[in-house]
Order: structure tokens, then sequence, then C-alpha cells
């Protein structure tokens, strides 16, 4: 994880940062579980106020003061895990079955 933490406003933080790493997923085309380099750009809004209704859902709530960094890049990685992913052979027929097009 790189980043970097910029306050904004008074109670305002903006996390601008990249998730690297390595994840093991699985293929949703053949099945079989590969390993995948992941770089992912994040960017978040935080605040350690409570906040209005209304206010838009990209901001998280960090009241006591503190930023959980790990549970917020856990579910990152969670909702990336949950995407569809082909795996590097599957990708690649599916560019050679396009090029026939
Ligand atoms: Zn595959």
């Amino acid at each position: 994880m790189e980043g970097t933490l910029l306050r904004t406003e008074a109670h305002r933080v903006e996390l601008d940062g990249t998730i690297k790493g390595e994840l093991e997923l699985e293929c949703d085309r053949c099945g079989k579980p590969y390993r995948e380099r992941l770089e992912l750009p994040l960017l978040l809004h935080l605040s350690d106020r409570p906040l209005p209704i209304g206010e838009d859902l990209d901001t998280v709530e960090f009241l006591d003061g503190t930023i959980d960094i790990e549970r917020l890049l856990e579910s990152e990685i969670t909702a990336y895990r949950s995407e569809y992913h082909y795996c590097p052979k599957c990708r690649a027929e599916d560019r050679e079955i396009d090029l026939e097009y």
C-alpha cells in the first residue's frame, strides 16, 4: 500500500493511494486458481465527524479518531475479488477470439 493522506478540511481527510500486492484469485472462466499482481488505485474520503444525511457514500467515518486502514483495504480487496476475473490464459484466448471478428 502506497499513498498519501491529505487533510482537505478540518474534519476531512483524503486518502489517495494504490494497493499493491499479489492476490490469489480463481478464474471465472476455467475455474483455476491463479495469482494476480494487484495494483488497485484507491481514493477514499474520510471524516472524523458523523456525516450529515445525504452526504456522498464514498466518505468513510472514523469517529474514534483512528483510521483503520487495514479494514479499509480488506473491504476494497473483497470488492475486487467479487468482480469477474479471467486468468492470463483465458484472457489471451479471449483476445484471439476477438481478433477473428
Ligand atoms: Zn482461466
